[in-house]
C-alpha cells in the first residue's frame, strides 16, 4: 500500500521525478540527491514498508542480489574499487526517511571516511551477558 505524504512512495511510483538507474515491478533504484560518493544509489521498494522489520520476506530475498548487481555495475561503469550496503532502521540509527531503503555507496581509493565507528573493548563477561540477552529475546520471537 502506498502511504500518503511519503516522498519515497511518490518517487518509487514515478510521481516525483528521480534519476532512476533500475526499475522493475517491485523496486525503483535512484541516485541519492545528497550522495556520500559519486553514484550513491537508493533501492526503494514500490510498496511502503517503514523499515526492515516490516519488510516482506519475499521482497527482502530479492534485495541483496539486486544490491550486488548494482554494486558490480558501479564498479564497471564508475571505476569504484568497492561499495557499501547501508540500511538504517530508526532515528537513532540515522534513518531520516521512514520508507525502507537500502543505500549502495560506491567506494573509491580516496580514503574517504564514510562508514566507520570507534571499536569498543567489552570484556568476555560483558560479551557473554549481551549475547545471552539477545538469544533469550530471539527465542521469544
Ligand atoms: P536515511 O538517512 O537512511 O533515511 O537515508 C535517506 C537518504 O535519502 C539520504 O541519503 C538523503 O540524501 C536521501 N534523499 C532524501 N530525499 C531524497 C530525494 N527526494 N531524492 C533522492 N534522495 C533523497
Ligand atoms: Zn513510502
Amino acid at each position: 500500500m502506498k502511504k500518503e505524504d511519503c516522498i519515497f512512495c511518490k518517487i518509487a511510483a514515478g510521481e516525483i521525478p528521480s534519476c532512476t538507474i533500475y526499475e522493475d515491478e517491485d523496486v525503483r533504484v535512484i541516485l541519492d540527491l545528497g550522495p556520500a560518493s559519486k553514484g550513491h544509489a537508493l533501492i526503494l521498494p514500490k510498496e511502503h514498508y517503514d523499515d526492515v522489520c516490516s519488510l516482506d520476506e519475499g521482497l527482502a530475498a530479492k534485495l541483496l542480489p539486486l544490491a550486488a548487481r548494482i554494486g558490480q555495475a558501479m564498479k564497471s561503469s564508475l571505476g569504484c574499487a568497492g561499495f557499501n550496503l547501508v540500511q538504517n532502521n530508526g532515528r537513532a540509527a540515522g534513518q531520516t526517511v521512514f520508507h525502507f531503503h537500502m543505500h549502495v555507496i560506491p567506494r573509491y581509493e580516496d580514503g574517504a571516511d564514510i562508514v566507520s565507528w570507534t571499536p569498543g573493548s567489552p570484556d568476555s563477561g560483558e560479551l557473554a551477558q549481551t549475547a545471552e540477552r539477545i538469544r533469550e529475546a530471539l527465542e521469544k520471537q
